[in-house]
């Protein structure tokens, strides 16, 4: 198993990023692995490159750490990408290009894993579990846990979803061990929203639509609500679960419009009736079995009926 104390022996310089318009996963692996770096090898220096993050995570230590990618010019002898694949990391893109050795930790079923060192188990819960593998249990103190487990909590919905497995509550047994306020983590990284999230997430789902007799929920912010609430993509995170917790419901839509135009896809299923990433490779996107997202050209209604027609196939 990989373990990131050998593998960066002797580096002088080493940058870390995740996926554009990070998540819990993102921030948390990616963190933890700063975090870890910057405490147990101080002769490192090291650099986290991320998109802007949502507003609460700013409880992880260092955050405002974060430096933007665009124009960073610099050769790091090795680029550490958590939670993506690299052609997915946007801005810190050239980074890893320019970088001597390259380290991919991932969990998406799609990664091929074309990095120099690839840690990739796509049974995993999350990044931030597989992280949690790499590190030296003695060397991760209460901040590293602290992210380890955002990470984690992000990507399992609290422990819901089926990607948990016994290693991940043992590994969340252990972060627990160090004794931060868990209960008011979830609450507010996970289940709190502001009350402009919660008004666009209501009018997504008083305005969703079921498809496939009741088996596909679809649900979109328009650019009409995006400029009623003022909300940006980031306020959008759990929306999904709202029209997945429909009784009926094997797949979940939700898209919203990004800037450029193009069509922001989030899917996911509540059973194995309906393989989401697959669906969302067709279209160039990734992710996982029972959750996967995609980017597309076209009208949202376009975008639907080709992912309609795709999951129809899969019936
Ligand atoms: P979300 O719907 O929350 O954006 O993403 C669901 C899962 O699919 C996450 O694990 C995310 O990293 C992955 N994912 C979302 N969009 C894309 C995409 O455009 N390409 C790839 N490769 N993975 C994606
Ligand atoms: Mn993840």
């Amino acid at each position: 198993m990989l373990n990131l104390s050998n593998e960066l022996k002797g580096m002088k310089s080493v940058a870390i990023s995740g996926h554009i318009r990070p998540d819990g996963d993102c921030v948390g692996s990616t963190m933890a692995t700063y975090l870890y770096i910057k405490k147990n090898m101080p002769e490192i220096d090291v650099h986290i490159y991320l998109e802007d993050i949502p507003d609460v995570f700013n409880c992880i230590k260092d955050v405002d750490k974060i430096e933007k990618a665009d124009g960073v010019d610099r050769i790091f002898d090795c680029f550490v990408c958590c939670d993506s694949v690299k052609e997915r990391i946007g801005a810190a893109e050239h980074i890893y290009d320019n970088a001597q050795k390259t380290i991919n930790i991932d969990h998406h079923i799609t990664n091929p894993g074309a990095s120099d060192i690839n840690y990739i188990v796509a049974e995993a819960s999350s990044a931030s579990e597989l992280v949690f593998n790499t590190l030296n249990f003695e060397n991760i103190d209460e901040d590293i846990a602290k992210a380890l487990y955002i990470g984690i909590i992000h990507d399992t919905g609290v422990f819901q979803y089926s990607n948990v497995s016994p290693s991940t509550l043992v590994a969340a047994s252990k972060l627990i061990s160090f004794g931060f306020d868990f209960p008011t983590i979830i609450a507010e990284t996970f289940y709190q929203k502001t009350y402009v999230q919660t008004k666009v997430c209501g009018e997504v789902l008083e305005n969703s639509r079921l498809f496939l007799d009741g088996k596909v929920s679809f649900g979109a912010v328009t650019p009409q609500m995006a400029e009623k609430y003022n909300t940006v993509s980031k306020d959008y995170d759990g929306i999904v679960n709202g029209l997945r917790n429909i009784t009926g419901v094997d797949v979940a839509i939700f898209m919203y419009l990004l800037d450029d135009g193009s069509c922001k896809v989030s899917m996911r299923t509540n059973n194995d009736n309906v393989d989401v990433s697959a669906v969302s490779h067709t279209f160039g996107g990734g992710g996982h079995k029972r959750a996967a997202g995609v980017t597309m050209e076209g009208t949202m209604e376009e975008v639907l009926e080709k992912l309609l027609s795709e999951i129809k196939k899969q019936y």
